[in-house]
């Protein structure tokens, strides 16, 4: 436990690879180069959660 499981993902605003996070909703992809950039690619199911949680 404890490291975050690195991806062959590429972040989108940096040349760096993303790692898998745990979010409060779900899981998501954030930038090995984080803080210094704050690139993230969130999945479908963590959007929903957010929708659900403001809406509903
Ligand atoms: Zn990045």
């Amino acid at each position: 436990m404890g490291h975050d499981s690195a991806t062959t993902i590429r972040c989108p605003e940096y040349k760096s690879f993303m790692v898998k996070r745990k979010g409060p909703f779900s899981e998501f992809y954030g930038c090995t180069n984080y803080p210094e950039c704050n690139g993230k690619i969130t999945l479908v199911s963590d959007i929903t959660a957010h929708l659900l949680k403001k809406y509903f």
